[in-house]
């Protein structure tokens, strides 16, 4: 996250912060009679007031690129390596580049992906979508404030994050890296994702997910914060156990964001054996305790809750049909009384347009 930190820095933070949270004007001076000199190149003031002004001195994230500070990143009296600047700056880019990852792949997924014929579905709630995005915007605030902290402790140095292909453990680790990251996460989403389900936290804190028994795009993100802050944390313990490369971190993050859109978009092309497509996880909607996996059907064929989606689902006729809907919706009910009785029902069989 150091090279995503120092864009941001770089563009947006340090003016923001040489704003709010000024130096002294005489101090503030000093660095821009360095920066406006007559012979001055942005390198050479740089090294000028390196260590002067607030004490920051540039380094680079990375050595592949480096982006020379303006000015302002000597004028605020937070500089960059500031620890309470640095997760308040991760804070704020975790929210916004969520929130603006969800909106684009959401969005392309329900524009170009996602049949709109599911709206129909004796399970599809009124203004469902608007609940989704509702809840996604309540929860994604405080994910980013669980998960700041986490980078800043990577950022700090703590991690087994590396920069240059060279500084992997052997050349081959540069590739070995992604499936090895997804057997892990794969591994650890599976059983926080079950334990989610165990009654004692089911309630609080992974039932608002299941509101969305027929999902859409939306419901992607659409979780309790601690639950998708759960889910998400076998990504940020990873490069703490194995190492990880910088640019694969960011990357990583982007495509299990993609993933979990795309779990979600209802479109069954893969009905494959090995991955935990939609079919999957709309199965795990609709009858919950099957399919906890998020990339693969691994472990939930090991801890012998794999559930192979329904063959209607995969074919075009019979998929949106009434019949396979209102037997899914009536096996889902069956389910829900089996495992909870009729009193006190962990599970919720969802309000059906009827009810509205
Ligand atoms: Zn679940
Ligand atoms: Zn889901």
């Amino acid at each position: 996250m150091d090279v995503v930190l120092e864009v941001f820095d770089t563009f947006v933070f340090d003016f923001l912060y040489a704003t709010a949270l000024p130096l002294s004007a005489a101090s503030s001076d000093v660095v821009s009679n360095v920066f406006n000199g007559v012979n001055s190149t942005a390198a050479s003031a740089i090294a000028q007031v390196n260590g002067k002004g607030n004490g920051f001195v540039y380094t680079p994230s990375t050595e592949y690129f480096s982006l020379e500070p303006f000015q302002s990143a000597y004028q605020s009296s937070l500089p960059r390596d500031n620890g309470f600047r640095q997760v308040f700056s991760l804070f704020l880019i975790t929210w916004v580049f969520g929130l603006v990852l969800y909106f684009t792949v959401a969005s392309l997924s329900y524009v170009f992906v996602f049949d709109k014929t599911a709206f129909n579905h004796p399970k599809y709630l009124k203004n469902q979508i608007s609940q989704e995005i509702g809840q996604a915007m309540h929860s994604m605030p405080l994910m980013a404030v669980l998960t700041a902290p986490i980078f800043l402790i990577e950022i700090k140095g703590y991690s087994k994050i590396y920069d240059t292909l060279e500084e992997a453990p052997f050349p081959m680790y540069n590739y070995l890296q992604f499936p090895l990251f997804l057997l892990f996460t794969d591994f650890c989403i599976y059983w926080i994702h079950r334990g989610l389900h165990h009654p004692l936290v089911y309630k609080k804190v992974h039932k608002p997910h299941h509101k969305w028994i027929m999902p859409t795009p939306y419901a992607s993100h659409a979780f309790h914060p601690l639950d998708g802050w759960s889910q998400g944390l076998p990504y940020h313990i990873f490069p703490f156990i194995f190492p990880l490369q910088k640019f694969a971190y960011v990357l990583l993050f982007v495509a299990i964001n993609v993933w979990t859109v795309m779990i979600h978009d209802g479109e069954y092309v893969a009905n494959s054996p090995i991955l935990n497509g939609a079919a999957c996880h709309t199965m795990h909607h609709l009858y919950f305790n099957y399919n906890y996996g998020q990339f693969t059907t691994l472990w939930d064929r090991l801890g012998n809750s794999y559930r192979k989606p329904n063959d209607e689902l995969f074919r075009r006729e019979t998929k949106m049909g009434q019949d396979e809907w209102n037997r899914q919706a009536k096996e889902m009910e069956e389910m829900v009384k089996q495992v909870e009785g009729s009193d006190d029902r962990t599970y919720d069989s969802g309000e059906t347009k009827k009810d509205l």
